[in-house]
């Protein structure tokens, strides 16, 4: 496997507080891969350490296979990054900004702004400080994809973005980039959106990484069975390896398994029941799961 992005043991703390701790992370190449977490789990200072934008504590890593800690300007030249804050020159219009980034790149695919352009309905002419958040968050994802960067970086891209204009990033803009074999790591809260186009996923709680695996396995390895038992299971019947997780109310118990599904369905099913079903938690579920930290 070639990986766009790999980092060993990347580690940061701010006035000795880890935001982000021995992340062993792996990105491979021609992946859309989401990094998910709650507020302050520590994403966009992982986004910032891969970019070259803050030092790392301890640690380090590379980014199509350039030394982070030696290289930021260079990954910067090569990889369209927008991050969690937004800052132009508010003076320009659109148009004369483009004019002015474009200058900073060997390779800008004209076309594709203009296209882009007027898919998110930005108007040339209007200076920037008179768009709104979302259009200059959009202006920023324009600039980022202009010169074709075989790896996008995006923290929260669709922070107000209205839903048609979010629906256009996670289908056309991603779909491109996806068709074209080039790779995607982006933080984000739209986990519906998410599960759409995303292939991998990281999942981080304080700085921690709990998981990494793609989409498909995390389906996999992630089951409920839901059953309403006639009397009282005895308790060794959540004792087994695989059930990691049990809620009960009253005789209706859902029992969350990470493996061995079938022998804790074989259990279950022996013993007196009403109703008896397996579920496919959705990602939201899975998200919120690890991070009430009941794992
Ligand atoms: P969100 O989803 O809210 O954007 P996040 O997962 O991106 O959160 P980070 O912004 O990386 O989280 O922050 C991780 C931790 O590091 C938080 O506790 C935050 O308060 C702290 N932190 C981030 N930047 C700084 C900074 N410049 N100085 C001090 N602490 C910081």
């Amino acid at each position: 496997m070639n990986w766009a992005i790999q980092t060993k043991s990347l580690s940061k703390k701010y006035k000795g507080i880890p935001a982000v701790e021995n992340l062993n992370l792996e990105v491979p190449e021609g992946s859309v891969f989401a990094l998910l977490g709650p507020n302050g789990a520590g994403k966009s200072t992982i986004l910032k350490l891969i970019m070259g934008l803050q030092r790392p504590t301890f640690g380090g890593g590379f980014c199509l296979g350039m030394d982070i800690l030696t290289s930021g300007l260079q990954i910067r030249q090569k990889v369209g990054y927008v991050g969690e804050e937004t800052r132009f020159y508010g003076y320009m219009t659109v148009k004369q900004i483009m004019e002015f980034c474009r200058g900073f790149y060997q390779e800008w695919d004209d076309e594709m702004v203009e296209h882009y352009l007027d898919v998110f309905k930005l108007p040339f002419r209007v200076k920037v400080h008179e768009l709104s958040q979302g259009m200059k968050n959009q202006l920023a994802l324009v600039l980022a994809l202009a010169p074709r960067p075989e790896l996008l970086i995006l923290d929260e891209p669709t922070t107000g973005f209205d839903p048609i204009k979010r629906r256009i990033f996670f289908g056309a803009v991603l779909g491109e980039m996806v068709s074209r074999g080039k790779t995607v790591l982006m933080s984000s809260h739209q986990l519906l959106d998410v599960e759409r186009v995303a292939d991998r996923v990281a999942l981080i709680r304080d700085g921690i990484l709990l998981k990494t695996c793609s989409l498909d396995e995390l389906r996999e390895n992630e089951k409920e069975i839901r059953v309403v038992f006639q009397k009282e299971p005895p308790p060794e019947l959540f004792k087994k390896p695989g059930v990691s997780q049990v809620h009960r109310d009253g005789l209706v118990y859902r029992i969350t398994i990470t493996e061995n599904l079938e022998e804790t369905w074989q259990e279950c099913v022996s013993f007196p029941h009403y109703v008896i079903e397996v579920i496919n938690p959705d990602l939201e579920e899975i998200f919120l799961r690890y991070m009430e930290g009941e794992k």
